[in-house]
């Protein structure tokens, strides 16, 4: 740290990202990303793109981008808000909406408390139940901004949309967040409630379902009004947020349905062998409807096979914190990865 930093960001602990290794070839179960390539027409839209129009700023609306969008998923243009990943979004909503503070679960996505740190936000979190799942009647009446990941991360639990309206209704003051990063691997999306609550803020990534984690790109819908309000943090920050490749190979990737809903398809089915046959090794699975479960094992604790799995080059995430220590949470990839993983985990137990 140098002694130049201005003294609110002293103590601001920034976010951990999973790693990313460079020492050689892993099995890489650690940071939720598609095992799948970007869908042909996509790859092939890359290799033809026109370079030379890079000198070029790109498009600060994204237009092509947001109505290739709002066609798949029937909005408007005006209904959708782009950014750079949808971490972005997270930090726009919390730097926009946070007037009377923020409120997420205990045990939820990392980068929550570091925005609001970052902004120095007062926030509260809320304890998931014993079983790790969000109690709606907690966030009744808040009057706060909320997050809520659904299905939530790193648990894969999902909460049905009944209680997410119950939160909306109830909090009718403030936004309420549904960061929807894994919805497309089968969770109910809350889409269709923006119509009805003005104070809705759904948000989704490109980076797991669509398998293009590097090329950032995160949207979100929303009424008009919480849309045009983002658009002024974000005119007030970097306009060209979107670069112009990632504008077009998102344009294309919405065009490409069908082969993403297969892959997704895939993956939940790859999801459910995974966890059925780490249940028969006596582990505990979370029930998930993400691209990942979260699991522990009375045989080994969490650090110990995170770090065994690491040295057979195979990586999961493992988090330090209390409540969850004894967990990883482990990506699904392919079949073969995840056999890969199994067959090492029966070693590594047997070795105990
Ligand atoms: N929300 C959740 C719940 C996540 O797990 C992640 C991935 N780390 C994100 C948002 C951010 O994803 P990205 O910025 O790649 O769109």
């Amino acid at each position: 740290m140098s002694r130049f930093l201005k003294e609110n960001y002293i103590k601001l602990e920034a976010y951990t990202p999973g790693e990313q290794p460079k020492d050689g070839e892993y099995v890489k179960l650690n940071t939720n990303e598609s095992p799948f390539p970007p869908a042909p027409e996509v790859v092939n839209l890359l290799n033809c793109s026109d370079i030379e129009r890079l000198r070029l700023y790109c498009d600060p609306t994204s237009s092509k981008l947001k109505e290739s969008l709002a066609q798949l998923y029937s909005v408007k243009p005006q209904n959708i808000f782009l950014s750079n990943g949808s971490d972005d979004i997270l930090n726009f909503a919390m730097m926009a909406f946070s007037g009377k503070g923020a409120v997420f679960p205990d045990i939820t996505y990392g980068f929550y408390p570091v925005f609001a740190e970052l902004h120095g936000v007062p926030f509260e979190e809320i304890p998931l139940d014993e079983d790790f799942s969000v109690n709606p009647n907690d966030y009744k009446n808040k009057n706060k901004l909320i997050f809520i990941a659904n299905p939530n991360a790193p648990t894969g639990k999902v909460l049905p949309l009944c209680d997410i309206e119950e939160i909306l209704s109830t909090n009718p003051d403030s936004v309420v967040v549904v960061d929807e990063a894994y919805v497309d691997f089968g969770g109910e999306t809350s889409l269709p409630l923006i119509d009805k609550y003005d104070n809705l803020l759904v948000v989704r990534t490109y980076s797991k379902s669509r398998s293009m984690a590097g090329a950032r790109l995160g949207y979100a819908f929303a009424d008009e009004s919480l849309i045009e309000d983002l658009e002024k943090i974000k005119y007030s920050t970097n306009p060209y947020n979107i670069n112009s490749l990632t504008a077009a190979l998102g344009a294309k990737t919405a065009e490409c349905e069908d082969y993403y809903r297969e892959k997704c398809r895939v993956i939940a089915e790859v999801r459910e062998y995974t966890a059925e046959k780490l249940t028969e090794m006596g582990f505990e699975v979370l029930p998930s409807k993400a691209n990942f479960i979260f699991a522990k094992s009375d045989k080994v604790s969490g650090e110990e096979l995170y770090l065994k799995l690491k040295e057979r080059k195979i990586l999961v995430r493992h988090f330090t914190k209390e409540r969850i220590k004894d967990f990883n949470r482990i990506t699904i990839g392919t079949k073969e990865q995840m056999d890969i993983l199994i067959e090492s985990i029966r070693e590594i137990i047997k070795e105990k």
